[in-house]
């Protein structure tokens, strides 16, 4: 049977480009009456948390993409999340040494630095030059007994081309020069993505392996790997990357690319999911709105298109409004009250205008920049008396960099990064808030701005400020 996996790593917020390879992962493996399954690659232990993994979950699940097997709900292949995996890789890699596939590396990173830039001052692309392999097996164990920090190789070929086959490429060559003798086993003994992923695949019994093309340069290392280990290799399918309208690759300096961004925004998950399903993709009709269900009965992956998918917000945004105007009233007032009538949130924004108004009515007016999208206001708006022009960019623009490097959004988080800012850029507090005020609130008497970026969340915020840099 077919099985399809997707295999985030949870180094950040959910990105859309997450739910697009899910998407296409789960229709594939449905139309086959396969199953579609969820690994969380953490092999990479400084970058991952915990925080985002909850959010990538919680990201897919409100698009209503569903797994059949995943570190929520388990399955015959548990554990799901390669952190919990660690005792299996180390054989596979020591299995390759065994077999003359891999050997050992004891070079320390000033040792390869020092290679790397001899290797630059003779006009070399910097490459690990093999010296492991000129290590004698004597000298390797006894470099091992005295227990020396190294790491595992893995061989490459020195010469030739490897030829991957891809779903919807066909034959891709690339020359074996161009590819590293990649590092399968750390020093402190973790294994890298390439090892975990190959590993898990063959024993999850993946047999479509349907990724971004940012992938095609490590195909032939795992293709190398499926042969060193004897087994298998799934099919290989790379999807054309999302695009900014300018045709660049999708980043979030020109658009936003985090899911929660978009719900925040009050996109619904079945617009987002249909806008997804046309990025590369078409119905047979052309239609251009569908369900999930539409999608997997008419899907077909050869009618991806290579020609990179532009992630237009505006077109996300027409979709969304005809999927609005096809509910009833009461269908669109259930989306409302589940987007913005979560109580929880409500309670926030009523203590926090609770101080400053006279009448419930006078409600509207102080809260109503929590439910707009961006407020409206112009450049004459972020004018200040006390700081330049220059200084007031400055301040918005470092300020989104460490917003945006945050890993949990909350009062103290917040505050802290704007009032360590304010101290090395030398300005008052008192002088430097109101562009924030401005750029979240859309004016200077508002409710206290650090607590309203807190209860509007993380997405919105870092829009807003962006929306003031424009
Ligand atoms: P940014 O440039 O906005 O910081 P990034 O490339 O650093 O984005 P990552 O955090 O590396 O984003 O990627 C998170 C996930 O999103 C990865 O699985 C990656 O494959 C996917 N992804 C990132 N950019 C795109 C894109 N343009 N199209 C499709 N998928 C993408
Ligand atoms: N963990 C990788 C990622 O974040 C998975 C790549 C793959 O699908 O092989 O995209």
């Amino acid at each position: 049977t077919v099985r399809t996996r997707i295999a985030p790593s949870p180094t950040g917020f959910p990105h859309v480009g997450t739910a697009y390879i899910a998407l296409f992962n789960l229709c594939f493996a449905r139309q086959h009456g396969g199953e579609f399954i969820l690994r969380i690659e953490d092999t990479d232990q400084t970058r991952s948390t915990p925080e985002s993994e909850k959010m990538i979950l919680d990201s897919l699940r409100w698009l209503g993409l569903s797994w059949s097997e995943g570190p929520d709900i388990g399955g015959p292949h548990a554990p799901y999340r390669q952190s919990e995996r660690m005792g299996i890789y180390r054989q596979y890699a020591e299995d390759l040494v065994a077999k003359g596939h891999a050997f050992y590396c004891f070079a320390t990173s000033k040792e390869l630095d020092q290679m790397r830039s001899d290797q630059q001052v003779r006009g070399e692309t910097p490459k690990y030059d093999g010296r492991g392999l000129k290590l004698s097996d004597s000298e390797v164990q006894q470099r091992l007994a005295a227990g020396e920090p190294h790491v595992i190789r893995m061989k490459i070929p020195e010469s030739g081309t490897c030829q991957i086959d891809d779903m919807l490429r066909g034959t891709i060559e690339i020359p074996w020069e161009q590819v590293d003798m990649q590092i399968l086993l750390k020093t402190d003994g973790m294994p890298t993505y390439h090892l975990a992923n190959v590993v898990d695949d063959h024993l999850m019994q993946i047999t479509h392996v349907i990724r971004g093309e940012e992938w095609i340069p490590s195909a032939p290392k795992h293709q190398l790997l499926y042969q060193y280990f004897g087994w298998d290799m799934p099919v290989l399918c790379h999807m054309p990357l999302l695009r900014n309208p300018d045709k660049s690759k999708l980043s979030k300096r020109k658009n936003p690319t985090s899911i929660t961004y978009y719900r925040d925004i009050g996109i619904l998950p079945e617009a987002l999911l249909n806008y997804l399903g046309r990025m590369g993709w078409s119905m047979p009709d052309e239609r251009e709105q569908f369900t999930l269900d539409d999608m997997i009965a008419n899907f077909d992956i050869k009618r991806v298109s290579l020609g990179g998918p532009i992630f237009d917000v505006e077109k996300l945004n027409w979709l969304n409004g005809q999927w609005i105007k096809g509910l009833t009233p009461g269908q669109l007032l259930d989306k409302i009250l589940a987007w913005r009538g979560n109580r929880e949130k409500l309670e926030q924004i009523a203590a926090a205008i609770q101080p400053r108004i006279n009448t419930l009515s006078d409600a509207i007016d102080w809260a109503g920049f929590f439910f707009n999208r961006v407020p409206k206001v112009g450049p004459e708006a972020f004018a200040s008396k006390k700081l330049s022009e220059e200084q007031v960019r400055q301040s918005l623009q470092l300020a989104v960099w460490r917003l945006e490097a945050l890993i949990s959004w909350n009062k103290d988080s917040v505050s802290q990064t704007l009032m360590t800012l304010a101290e090395q850029m030398g300005i008052k507090l008192r002088d430097f808030m109101p562009a924030f005020f401005v750029a979240i609130a859309g004016s200077t008497s508002s409710t206290p701005v650090m607590e309203s970026m807190v209860i509007l969340g993380a997405d919105l915020t870092y829009a807003r400020l962006r929306a003031a840099l424009e």
